[in-house]
């Protein structure tokens, strides 16, 4: 695979709706960088967003937080190759929701005018940043990214509120103890992701 961040983008969100050939398509590529801290980081942190997404049941946690991440905080960034997909399929007022701040991004506001209830009215074409949600969010995640040299395995700060993010955390925090004895160091991302998906399967 070449190095085209729009096609490796919308794999990433493909393999997060459960497309694994496409999200095991882009650990295979981001491997090649494994060595370098930020590329590591983002390839266990891809880990965490596909065990949120695809592998752990987390709806009955947000239905009891009540979809707070999509309430409050900064404006949702909306990349082009989220707002490409999106012109798909929103019709033109809903399309207005967005608002743009230079040609490359659009943001979308919270509280989110796409929630409904606790749900997300557009789920199934949701921006990245919602897929993301809580592991690789900037704010969230800045400081564990900066201070973050390549050894062992970043401790992804969840916020005390989204308690389907700390559900995650802990069980792969648990994986994580158990393939540490097996192997007596930290899994790579790679031997993370096939334990998780061994014992998970899918949701
Ligand atoms: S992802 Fe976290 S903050 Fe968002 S609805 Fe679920 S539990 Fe709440
Ligand atoms: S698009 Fe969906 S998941 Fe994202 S903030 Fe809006 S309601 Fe929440």
């Amino acid at each position: 695979m070449s190095f085209d961040t729009n096609r490796i983008n919308l794999m990433v969100k493909k393999g997060l709706r459960g497309e694994l050939d496409h999200f095991e398509k882009v650990l295979d590529f981001l491997e090649r960088y494994s060595t370098v801290p930020q590329a590591k980081f983002g390839m266990y942190s891809l880990v965490f967003q596909i065990a949120m997404n695809v592998f752990i049941d987390v709806a009955k946690d947000c239905e009891e937080c009540g979809g707070k991440c999509c309430k409050s905080g900064y404006p949702v960034p909306v990349y082009n190759f989220d707002y490409n997909e999106l012109k798909k399929k929103l019709n033109r007022d809903d399309l207005k929701k967005l608002n743009k701040v230079d040609n490359n991004l659009h943001v979308l506001p919270r509280p989110c005018p796409f929630q409904k209830g606790w749900l997300c009215g557009i789920h199934g074409f949701k921006p990245y940043a919602c897929l993301s949600f809580p592991f690789a969010t900037e704010d969230e995640q800045e400081t564990i990214i900066n201070r973050y040299n390549g050894d062992g395995i970043p401790d992804f700060n969840v916020p005390d509120y989204c308690i389907a993010g700390i559900k995650v955390k802990n069980i792969l925090g648990s994986i994580i103890e158990d393939l540490k004895n097996r192997l007596g160091r930290p899994p790579s991302p790679r031997e993370l992701y096939q334990e998780l998906k061994a014992r998970y399967g899918r949701k």
